[in-house]
């Protein structure tokens, strides 16, 4: 029992705490460590990063900030500088016009969901979140007090939402629709006429707001691009908020820089949310996320093509892996696996196989890869690999999980 300094009991609040379920990927990611604890090398497929260093011009402009003394608090909602760029960014990538007051800067993409959901929802409130999905959307909703509603998106549809499934989730509380394009952890990617689809949908329910969340916009395969619903509808304009950050764009995940765009109050309100829980994004960080931004985009199509043949690669292993197949992903880094054809199979130990979870532990066993369980995304009798890493060790990979599947009987 923790006693704080002037003798009284501190209790955890439960009703929020115990809203906030363990995910099976932090979990999983425990295991791994703990083979690794035990000398055993693993190649880890798990990861949410690029494999790619973060340009040497970003880091330049990292180091010259702190030389010359940018080492101080920011405005709350970004500085100048990086606002700017972000509206250039906008302007270029969707052809979105934004004031900047209708944009701030975060921590990381995580903080401007978090704090869209904290800033608007009540006991009750409903946030639809197309299933499956990055599982932290759920998790923000409960930690603001909303309910999570999973909008069930269906394989034979690529897994990406349906207008009649959006439809059918949304009800008179329903606050939010999340719509992720691309999509972790699918890889799936909406076009123009099926974000349009959806955008229909929504013009029957103005109560509804979207979170569109961009992140993965730069890692699209195949020469497609990725687009964003308020560049399909604009009158959506009012009631959407736009998220992206240089996480994945820029190999940049531990500057933690993301950016919400949205009506003006709102973003007020999510800027008043941050100044009392961070004050501001590091000033360093900002700093690198402007010549990311404005510095040469060169290198966000170098990164899209060499994932692509990193992609290309892990694809070719699994389908030659016995009972397991994938299609190759429009966009992301993540391979989606079905392991149907493994279950009911049993492990040289004898092992049942009998979802996505028992697979990923039995290819950390015997293969030495380790790849999240489907179950952490809400989407069973799959795993989630990541090809974001050195081509050598996806052919490791790969040649160890051909030799574990085979040993399946
Ligand atoms: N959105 C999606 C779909 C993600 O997968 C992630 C992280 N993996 C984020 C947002 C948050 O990223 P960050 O906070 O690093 O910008």
């Amino acid at each position: 029992m923790a006693i704080d300094g002037y003798g009284r009991v501190m209790t955890n609040d439960l009703s929020k705490v115990q809203r906030l379920h363990v995910s099976p990927a932090a979990a999983f990611r425990h295991k791994v460590r703990e083979a690794r604890d035990q000398g055993r090398d693993i190649v880890d497929l798990t990861a949410g990063d690029l494999d790619f260093p973060t340009p040497p011009h970003v880091v330049e402009a990292a180091v010259a900030a702190a030389r010359r003394g940018d080492t101080r608090y920011t405005d709350v909602d970004g500085t100048p500088e990086l606002k700017d760029a972000v509206r250039a960014h906008f302007r270029r990538q969707n052809g979105l016009i934004y004031q900047p007051a209708e944009i701030v800067v975060t921590n990381g993409s995580s903080q401007a969901i978090a704090n869209s959901f904290i800033a608007s929802l009540r006991a009750g409130d409903e946030v639809v979140i197309p299933s499956p999905s990055w599982q932290t959307y759920a998790g923000q909703t409960a930690l603001a007090g909303g309910t999570p509603i999973a909008a069930p998106c269906y394989q034979n549809n690529r897994f990406k939402l349906a207008p009649a499934d959006l439809a059918a989730a949304i009800t008179g509380r329903t606050r939010w629709v999340v719509i992720n394009n691309p999509v972790n952890p699918t890889g799936a990617l909406y076009s123009h006429s099926e974000l349009a689809g959806l955008c229909e949908v929504l013009q029957q329910h103005p109560h509804v707001w979207v979170l569109a969340d961009n992140l993965y916009e730069h890692n699209v395969f195949d020469g497609q691009t990725s687009v964003t619903p308020l560049q399909v509808d604009p009158r959506l304009r009012d009631r959407t908020v736009t998220i992206g950050g240089v996480a994945k764009s820029y190999s940049m995940t531990g500057w933690r820089i993301g950016w919400a765009a949205g009506p003006r109050e709102f973003i007020a309100d999510m800027t008043r949310i941050q100044q009392l829980t961070t004050s501001c994004a590091s000033s360093i960080s900002q700093a690198a996320a402007v010549a990311a931004l404005t510095g040469p985009q060169d290198v966000v199509k170098e990164y899209a093509a060499a994932l692509q043949a990193k992609r290309d690669r892990l694809v070719r292993h699994i389908n030659g892996s016995a009972g397991l197949s994938c299609t190759p992903p429009e966009a992301t880094f993540y391979l989606c696996v079905a392991c149907a054809g493994a279950l009911g199979r049993r492990t040289p130990g004898g092992h049942l196989i009998n979802s996505g979870e028992d697979l990923s532990a039995y290819l950390l066993e015997a293969a030495g890869v380790a790849c999240l369980p489907g179950e952490a995304y809400a989407l069973p009798a799959y795993v989630r690999m990541s090809f974001a890493v050195p081509a050598e060790l996806l052919d490791r990979a790969g040649a160890s999980i051909q030799q574990a599947c085979g040993m399946l009987q």
